[in-house]
This record gives structure tokens, C-alpha cells and sequence, in this order.
């Protein structure tokens, strides 16, 4: 077996997205194992991922009774005999899982998990056909049917997916134990898709969707500086768009640099993103960087909901194309719409999707280190992500819509709530497991200037400055329901360096101080405020961000929220369930804009939050039985209501549940 030529791996730097050599990425990753959540919120959410939400995902994984997941690569490597079972990116969901272990590893040393690992990677290893190529239900169905099987034959089959998540789940495999194992796979697996892609035709390159590889294609590049896998991201994109059946669904109908929009599967959609911004922080070509931006603008102020959400329609038309041939109108389907197109009860917001926006806003924060990403990075984990998991870890949401209610007319795909697994689809479980366990990564970045505090929850840093120097912080605070943070510089580097310290968009009336004195710097919302001196052990700086609970309303143009309100405090937003309005219909509760909330702490699923109290209105009335319209009712005043964080709803049986609230201006 020939492994590629790859004698220097930069294993120095052990972040989850190593920038640190990126030529045109301004910030750069801490390692995986250097932040610790102490105690508060982010704790909390790291202990149920430790304890429930990962061992519990891979016992499902592992059981061939439920997912089979496990048991086909045992097959693939020949260790048993039988037949594949589940979706054919099963493999990749894996992978993702196994990813977790790997995260939760580099924070807790435990050594269980890494003995867990090592067992699981040589039945990985060996399911490896010799030329590289790693797929369970093509390598299985060789050897059942040799005639059937054939590599890339499906596009539908998701081999590069599930040979992407391979490659990322590899290179922190390898950062975090410093073992080869699984990299070499990797890199046998890169291999093939170099040479593949060398002669495939523009038509069999699109059999890959859902791009998780245009990031894992990059970040192989990134571990083993092979110039090669640079050139096959760069190949991937510019291979788009150049067929003649391209699709809106798959953004493979015009080439990428001319993609002005975000359009088709979320999921897609977002990985692709996520994958060309890392391309860019290689290269600098400015005509991905264009598209990038149009993209982001068009995304964060038409498309995604309040809570980060992406992708609002089930199925759909393509609102992109320009034909008004109906053959040439093409179907999309969990998919962004047409702009302003933000439906609640019907919102599909794939877990997936919302992950892929973390991911994409996170590689353009790496790039620029500009605030408005980490707001996405900040909404985007607090709300559309962990509303994809149950409170105790254990249930799942493929779906994410923003009302539910029980009188809603027909069935949708995903009407399940929260389950345990996924049979059919089983791609967010992992995906939210993974991101959960891999959240402290996204506190801190490093740059030439110093350091960058972009997340706030009590936790200790403990890392090493390009220079070699150690920097050792604590953060000491109750975020997300408290805005007062202190930070307690321990260990600092010998020359000056600047921390920026980030305000929220959010945030009106920041105030800061060091050591006790009160700073003179404009505190603007939606930036970073830079303390650039000679910093000494024991120095302490104290952030205060007033987080009072706001009434949002949406631009007009969201014909689903005309005259109703949202209510987020501070990056969290709140919803409205029916275990809190018991004989009430929640969709007739009507919000005074002088409503005034009172936060109380709250014990759900064992697990400690903050709800809002306050009095509202109520619109009592008949019920709305074969009737479509009326005549308004009387309000009737004064109704207590407890609104609690959108992330927690569904966690107390299956009840109605509304982010968007009638407003009495
Ligand atoms: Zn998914």
C-alpha cells in the first residue's frame, strides 16, 4: 500500500479548524483540549454530552439491532457477512459520532474514550478497499453482487459526504492523540478522490452532494500541507455548474462565482458555503469571496429565522431560476425560498442546516474577525442548535419549526418531535452531538495581536501563543442569563498583547473596566472593544451587557409575523409552550407592548434555566371550527404567562408551542 508522500504534518496546532497557516484567515483556532467549561450554563449542556447525548448515541450506532451503523463496516471489513443496512450516509453520520468522542477526549482525557476509539478505528481501516475508496454500501454490495456495485454510480449514494466527515473526523483524531491511524485512511480516501476527480467527467463530479468534503478536503490540506488536496478543493468548486442538468436544489445550476443568493438544500447549501470560505482562507481569490458575501447578506436579512434557523420550506419551486418554461421549474426540497418566505409551522430547519450556518459564519469569522459572525456563531448555537436535543440528551429533532400546534391540519414528514433515532434519516443526531461536545472551540481565537473572546460561560483557557508563550484566563460569569463576565488574566505572555473582548449586537449600554477603573472605549454594539497593553498576571477585566427581555418584530415583508412579537433576552430566544398556559389556547395570547417580564430560574428535564413571567392580554373566543374568518373578540386582560428559551420547548410532552406572539401596540 503506497501512502502519499506526506513527511511534515503540522500537528502543533490542535484546533478544530486550523487556520493558523491560512494566509487570508485573520484568526486562528485554539487547541481542542485548552478551554474548560467550569460550572454554568455550557457545563451543564458539556456534562449531558459526556454523559447522555454521546455514550447513548453510540450505543445506537453500534447496536446492529437499531442502527446497524457499526455493523457495516464490521461486514465491509469483512469480519461478518450480511447485507448494508440504513441510508447511505450512514457511514458519515459515524464518522460525526465518532467525532464527538474525539472532542469530548480532548477536553476530559479520559481514557476510556480513546480506548474506544482504538477499537473502533481498525474495522474502519479495514472496510478500506486498496485504492483507497471507503464506502460500506458499495464495498458490501461488491462483494454480494459484484455486478451491481459501482463506485459513484448513485448520486444519491453520498459517498463523498460520508468520505468528507471521514477526513475531518481524522485530522482532529490526529491533533487531539497525535496517532496516524485513522489519518492514513483519511489520506487514502483523499487520494482517490484527487485521482477520481482528475478524470470525471463534470456529470459524475455531481454526484457529490451535501459538500461536508469541500471542508474536509481543505482541513487534510490544512494537517498535511499535500498541495494536491489543495487543488482538488479549488477543482470542486469550479466544477460546479458545469453541467447541463444542474439544479438549484444541489446550487450546481450556474457556477458558484456567479451565485449571488442563498438557494436549494439548506444542508447543501451551507456546507458548500462553509467549504469555498475555507478555500478562500487558502488562496485569496476574491471571486469566491464576492459570492460569499452576496450570499451572507441575502441569507442573514431574508432568509433565516430569528433563532438562526435555515432552510424554510419542506418542498418547493426553485424561486431562483429565470425560465417561465414550466418543464424548466424545478423542485426544491428542505430548502431555502424565496426571500422573506419564513413560514412557522411549516419551517423545516434542519438541525443540519443550522449546524451549517455555525460552521459558515464560524470560517467567515476566521477570516475577517468582524463581530456581526460571531452574533450568528452565538444565536445560532443558543438557539436553533440546541433545540435540536432533548434537555437530558436523549431525544432529537430533525425538524425545527417555530409553532407547533395540535389543531394543525395535515401531517408533515417530520411531525415526530423528538425522537431517539432517526431510521431514516439519522444525519442530525450526530451532527448535534458533535457540535455540542466541540462548543468551547468557538469561545476564543488567537491572531498576531493576541487574543479574541467571542463566547462567554464560565470556563477556564489554558493555551499557547503562536510564539510559543502560555496564556492562562479564567471567565467567571452566569451568561446567558446574566450579563456581568469576569475575566481573570493567570498566566500572560511577556510582551503586550490585546485582548478583544466582544460586545453583542444585541447589547445596548455596555460597560467595561480593568482592574476596577471604568475604560473610556466606545462600547458599540456588535464589535470588539481592543485592550491592547502590557497585561500582568492577576489583572482583571469585568464586562457588563445589560440583557433586559426585548419584543423583536420582523421586517413587514415576513408575511407570517405581521403585528406579532418574538422576545429574546440577550442571545436567547424565548417561546411560548402550552405546559405553561394550561386551559388556554397559547395562539390567542396577545403581548401589551409595555409588557414588563420578570426572570425566574426554572428546573426542566433536570436542567437549570431562566423563564420570563409577565401579563398579557387574551383574545377568548369560540373555537375555530369550519370557520375561516370572523369577526375580532373582546380582549380579556390580565393572563399570567411564562415564556421559556425556544431551545427547551418540547421537552414536556408533546404540546402546542409559538415563538411569534399576537402584539397589542
Ligand atoms: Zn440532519
Amino acid at each position: 500500500m503506497v501512502i502519499s508522500a506526506v513527511t511534515v504534518l503540522s500537528a502543533q496546532n490542535k484546533s478544530l479548524v486550523n487556520t493558523s497557516q491560512s494566509p487570508y484567515a485573520k484568526l486562528a483556532g485554539v487547541g481542542m483540549g485548552d478551554v474548560h467549561w467550569t460550572n454554568g450554563f455550557w457545563a451543564e449542556r458539556f456534562e449531558v454530552c459526556r454523559n447522555s447525548m454521546s455514550p447513548k448515541l453510540l450505543k445506537t450506532y453500534m447496536d446492529e439491532h437499531v442502527a446497524h451503523a457499526f455493523k457495516n463496516f464490521e461486514i465491509a471489513a469483512k469480519l461478518d457477512t450480511g447485507h448494508h443496512v440504513g441510508p447511505p450516509f450512514h457511514d458519515g453520520d459515524f464518522y460525526k459520532a465518532f467525532e464527538s468522542l474525539v472532542s469530548l477526549y480532548a477536553v476530559t482525557g479520559d481514557k476510556k474514550l480513546d480506548q474506544l476509539m482504538d477499537e473502533i478505528i481498525p474495522v474502519i481501516v479495514k472496510a478500506q478497499r486498496a485504492d483507497g475508496y471507503i464506502h460500506t454500501p458499495t464495498t458490501i454490495a461488491e462483494r454480494n453482487n459484484p455486478e451491481k456495485a459501482k463506485a459513484f454510480a448513485d448520486r444519491l449514494n453520498f459517498e463523498t459526504y460520508n468520505m468528507g466527515h471521514l477526513m475531518t473526523a481524522a485530522c482532529l483524531h490526529y491533533r487531539v492523540t497525535g496517532k496516524r491511524t485513522l489519518l492514513d485512511a483519511a489520506i487514502k480516501a483523499t487520494d482517490y478522490l484527487y485521482a477520481f476527480y482528475k478524470k470525471a467527467s463534470p456529470e459524475l463530479a455531481r454526484n457529490a452532494i451535501c459538500p461536508s468534503h469541500y471542508m474536509g478536503v481543505v482541513e487534510m490540506y490544512r494537517t498535511t500541507r499535500d498541495p494536491k488536496y489543495l487543488e482538488l478543493a479549488k477543482s470542486l468548486i469550479d466544477i460546479r455548474g458545469m453541467m447541463k442538468d444542474g439544479t438549484d436544489d444541489n446550487q450546481d445550476r450556474v457556477p458558484f462565482r456567479q451565485q449571488t443568493k442563498a438557494m436549494g438544500h439548506a444542508v447543501r447549501a451551507n456546507y458548500l458555503y462553509a467549504g469555498v470560505a475555507d478555500v478562500y482562507a487558502e488562496t485569496g481569490d476574491t471571486s469566491l469571496l464576492r459570492p460569499l458575501n452576496l450570499i451572507w447578506n441575502n441569507l442573514v436579512n431574508t432568509k433565516m429565522y430569528i433563532t438562526g434557523g435555515c432552510g424554510a420550506l419542506y418542498d418547493g419551486v426553485s424561486p431562483n431560476g429565470t425560465s417561465y418554461q414550466p418543464n424548466d421549474v424545478q423542485k426544491i426540497h428542505q430548502a431555502y425560498g424565496r426571500d422573506y418566505q419564513l413560514p412557522n409551522m411549516t419551517a423545516y430547519n434542519e438541525t443540519c442546516a443550522n449546524i451549517g450556518n455555525l460552521l459558515f459564519n464560524w470560517r467567515m469569522l476566521q477570516l475577517t474577525g468582524e463581530a456581526k459572525y460571531a452574533d450568528l456563531v452565538e444565536l445560532v448555537l443558543y438557539n436553533s442548535i440546541l433545540s435540536g436535543v432533548s434537555l437530558d440528551g436523549v431525544d432529537f429533532c430533525y425538524t425545527n419549526p417555530l409553532s407547533q400546534s395540535s389543531k394543525f391540519p395535515y401531517k408533515m414528514r417530520w411531525m415526530g418531535g423528538r425522537i431517539p433515532y432517526i431510521a431514516l434519516s439519522n444525519c442530525c443526531p450526530p451532527n448535534t452531538t458533535r457540535t455540542v461536545s466541540e462548543v468551547q472551540n468557538y469561545a476564543y481565537n488567537l491572531s498576531k495581536e493576541g487574543l479574541w473572546v467571542h463566547l462567554y460561560g464560565s470556563n477556564e483557557l489554558n493555551t499557547t501563543l503562536e510564539n510559543g508563550e502560555k496564556i492562562q484566563l479564567s471567565q467567571t460569569t452566569d451568561y446567558p442569563w446574566n450579563g456581568a463576565v469576569t475575566i481573570n488574566l493567570k498566566k500572560i505572555p511577556k510582551k503586550s498583547f490585546a485582548l478583544f473582548v466582544r460586545i453583542p449586537g444585541w447589547c445596548k449600554g455596555a460597560s467595561l473596566s480593568v482592574n476596577g477603573k471604568e475604560e473610556q472605549t466606545n462600547l458599540a454594539s456588535g464589535t470588539y472593544v481592543k485592550l491592547a497593553r502590557e497585561w500582568k498576571a492577576g489583572d482583571k477585566v469585568e464586562l457588563n451587557l445589560p440583557m433586559e427581555a426585548k419584543l423583536i418584530e420582523a421586517n413587514p415583508l415576513v408575511e407570517e409575523t405581521r403585528n406579532q412579537v418574538a422576545v429574546k433576552r440577550g442571545p436567547v430566544v424565548y417561546c411560548l409552550e402550552g405546559s405553561d398556559l394550561a386551559n388556554e389556547n397559547i395562539f390567542e395570547v396577545v403581548i401589551p407592548s409595555n409588557i414588563h417580564f420578570t426572570v425566574k430560574p426554572i428546573e426542566i428535564s433536570g436542567s437549570h434555566l431562566m423563564c420570563l413571567e409577565g401579563n398579557a392580554a387574551i383574545e377568548k373566543a369560540p373555537n375555530w371550527d369550519n370557520m375561516l374568518y370572523r369577526e375580532i373578540s373582546p380582549l380579556k386582560e390580565n393572563v399570567s404567562i411564562r415564556l421559556i428559551p425556544y431551545f427547551a420547548w418540547g421537552n414536556r410532552g408533546h404540546v402546542d408551542m409559538t415563538v411569534w406572539m399576537n402584539l397589542k401596540r
